[in-house]
């Protein structure tokens, strides 16, 4: 299998090409020539194959420059009940007839990001051992991005992590998470300032390329394909439990932020699996309602950014959607680069044509929205009525699912995150504080480990280059 830019350069790249690297030269994402159709009969020989070993067959399809062998023991190593607290690893939690969450945050930082991060963490560390080479991650996170790339990396040979975020910003939670760490090659770096100082340390450091070349910097961003890839799989794994025969059809709710999550289902829908509709929840982040419902996609500005009760949701662009308006308007790299490179960074928007937007409804996008009061709502109603507890990112995505129910039709909405992280809109909705799972009782007592440093690139620098054995 080889990978083209959506901007157009052609297909050359094999997966270890694209697996360490951001944006195509040209500034577009990486996506496979082709997607592999999967037939009825292997979908059914799928149906009883374990997660790990489910993973095995859907990478194999899109990565063919790792011998099998290891690649299988690459994910047998990722998926297992240790890391992911059960044998299924992304059970089904029926809610009512035809409507069920599936629970993808039983990983280590409680939210789905473990489920990609996990696998790149180990994928990293073997193309690392193999080129005899070294990488250094650096990221700026308000939370959930973060913890995970240092749960994925911890301990993992010839990586580092350099994580900045916001001194005093995150929940304590999040900040216990990040700052318990003992690992050697974790570093959490606290800036004073806000998150955006991060970010633009972040790229600060980034622009210096000869510093970037001779630390080895690198990021594990959203567009990263391979955790685009490892996402596919629970597609699949939440398919199989909700239906009996591949004649069924399945919806799936998905919280969406940066539209990774969503365009996993898409590539999931273009394999061949019977999903009827897919539904992008946001919440008052709604960039990607609004493009669904009208056809025109407006970044917003700083300002127009909302911090909300589900802040993993707080996007003023989707960095993903670029890969599945490829595919809608049939993979023309020209047309692309005229929305996104002059249209967006023009004029912060671009509208498709009335023949472009109608063909939408092919690829079964739909969309809503859900604000602080939903959110709240939903929580409390799902509590009362199915004595489950939510997170406020997977009521967003519930009460959209909601809206677009239909008859015969199972809905799996896709639970990204655990209630215990958002502890605050749980006491708001239910008077009483989140359940937390055993291993995490106590969390905010343990040792911190970390720097705290002004907002200057140079300080960084300067920590990254006295951390870094040449
Ligand atoms: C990252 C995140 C999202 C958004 O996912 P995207 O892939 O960015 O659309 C939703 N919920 C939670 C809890 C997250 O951490």
């Amino acid at each position: 299998m080889k990978y083209l830019s959506t901007r157009g350069e052609p297909a050359t790249s094999r997966f270890c090409d694209i697996l360490l690297e951001g944006l195509a030269p040209d500034g577009g994402l990486y996506l496979p020539e082709r997607y592999p159709r999967i037939d009825a009969a292997t979908l059914s020989q799928w149906r009883t194959l374990s997660y790990a070993d489910l993973a095995f067959e859907i990478l194999s399809l899109y990565i063919d420059d790792i011998p099998a062998g290891d690649l299988r023991a690459l994910v047998r190593k990722t998926y297992t009940p240790a890391v992911f607290g059960t044998l299924e690893i992304v059970p089904l939690k029926p809610l009512r007839e035809g409507l069920s969450l599936e629970a993808l945050s039983n990983g280590p930082t409680l939210a789905f990001k473990d489920m990609a991060m996990q696998l790149l963490g180990n994928l990293f560390e073997y193309e690392l051992g193999r080129r005899g080479a070294e990488l250094n991650i650096l990221g700026a996170t308000s939370g959930d991005t973060g913890s995970a790339a240092e749960y994925a990396m911890r301990g993992k040979r010839g990586v580092r992590v350099f994580m900045l975020s916001p001194n005093g910003r995150m929940s304590a939670f999040q900040q216990a998470q990040m700052f318990s760490l003992q690992d050697a090659n974790i570093h959490n770096i606290a800036i004073d300032g806000v998150f955006d100082d991060c970010q633009d340390i972040v790229k600060a450091t980034s622009n210096d390329l000869e510093f970037k070349r001779s630390y080895k910097i690198g990021t594990v961003n959203s567009i990263n394909w391979a955790r685009l890839l490892a996402q596919v799989v629970y597609y699949f794994a939440g398919y199989f439990q909700a239906t009996r025969s591949n004649d069924e059809r399945v919806s799936f709710a998905v919280p969406s932020g940066n539209f990774g999550n969503i365009c996993a289902g898409h590539v999931a829908r273009m394999m061949g699996l019977p999903i009827k509709r897919l539904v992008a929840a946001t919440n008052e982040n709604d960039v990607l309602d609004e493009f669904f419902r009208t056809g025109t996609y407006r970044v917003r500005k700083g300002a127009e950014t909302y911090e909300t009760s589900s802040p993993s949701m707080d996007i003023s662009k989707a960095s993903n959607f670029e890969r599945f308006v490829f595919d809608l308007l049939g993979r023309d790299a020209g047309r692309v680069k005229q929305l996104f490179r002059h249209d967006v960074e023009q004029k912060g928007s671009f509208t498709l044509t009335p023949q472009e937007f109608a063909r939408i409804a092919d690829y079964g996008f739909v969309s809503g929205r859900s604000t602080h009061a939903d959110r709240v709502a939903t929580i409390r109603d799902t509590w009362r009525r199915f004595d489950t507890m939510i997170d406020t990112h997977t009521a967003d995505g519930l009460k959209v699912a909601l809206e677009h129910l239909e008859p015969g039709v199972p809905m799996i909405v896709l639970e990204t995150a655990l209630p215990a992280k958002f502890a605050e809109t749980i006491v708001e909705a239910l008077g009483r504080q989140p359940e937390r799972p055993a291993g995490l009782v106590g969390l905010e007592q343990l040792p911190k480990r970390f720097e705290t440093m002004p907002a200057d690139a140079a300080r960084v620098k300067r920590y990254i280059a006295e951390h870094c054995a040449a």
